[in-house]
């Protein structure tokens, strides 16, 4: 890593650090989303600039990459999240590897993270991934099925389920993306009455986190704004 990219992920983070900051203030929200830095598809490398940099939560799409990358960071200070499509063939290592998954969109999935979640370990804790936008969103459950869900994981005690996550269709519409936004609050809050226990909304990324945050974002999920283009 030259000494030019290493400065440039330094300005990325704070350009991101600073937008997180400015909507926060002018939507006059209490507390300011969390950023989780969505590394796939980049290198080690740039992972430990950035985590030296006082970032600790990443997140991963790809369960064979991301385990590789984490048996190159086991001495870091990382918080790992899962947030790529699961197949329910690689629900053992994401149990046993990461600290969070947000991308769990059926019933099958959760209960084999249940049950694959290894004692010794904290529970493992789990966004369940709402689908907005209607047939032009490819995944997530609708809200019958994410209730059915949370109802099925309380009695599920390696998991704890935090909330939700979504994807909306892509816009370049401000508004747009404030009406898929709100949908997903809606719902969010409608599940907090009976699940007040519930702290997380992940929604937000590079092209979006404006909106994301005017309509309630607990955590945003950034990678090309923070690492650069994916190859
Ligand atoms: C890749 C990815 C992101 C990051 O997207 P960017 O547009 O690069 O910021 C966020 N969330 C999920 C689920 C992703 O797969």
């Amino acid at each position: 890593m030259t000494q030019q990219n290493q400065q440039k992920l330094a300005e990325n983070l704070s350009q991101i650090l600073n937008r997180i900051e400015a909507s926060t203030r002018l939507q006059q929200r209490a507390s300011k989303p969390r950023l989780l830095a969505v590394s796939k598809k980049h290198p080690v490398e740039k992972i430990k600039i950035v985590q030296a940099l006082g970032q600790k939560e990443f997140g991963e799409s790809y369960v064979q990459e991301a385990v590789e990358k984490m048996n190159q960071l086991t001495d870091w200070d990382i918080v790992w999240h899962f947030i790529g499509p699961i197949q329910s063939n690689k629900t053992k290592t994401i149990a046993e590897n990461f600290a969070w998954v947000q991308s769990v969109d059926r019933m099958k999935i959760l209960v084999r993270l249940n049950k694959q979640r290894p004692e010794s370990m904290p529970e493992l804790n789990v966004l369940l991934q709402y689908k907005v936008g209607g047939e032009s969103s490819k995944s997530g459950a609708n809200q019958t099925e994410i209730k059915e869900m949370i109802e099925a994981a309380e009695s599920m005690s390696q998991l704890k389920i935090r909330g939700l996550m979504s994807i909306p269709p892509p816009s370049d519409e401000f508004d747009q993306q404030c009406a898929y936004f709100s949908e997903v609050q809606a719902f969010y809050q409608l599940l907090k009455n009976t699940y007040p226990q519930l702290d997380t909304l992940s929604m937000g990324m590079s092209g979006d986190l404006e909106a994301a945050i005017k309509s309630g974002s607990t955590m945003v999920r950034i990678g090309t704004d923070i690492f650069g283009p994916r190859t």
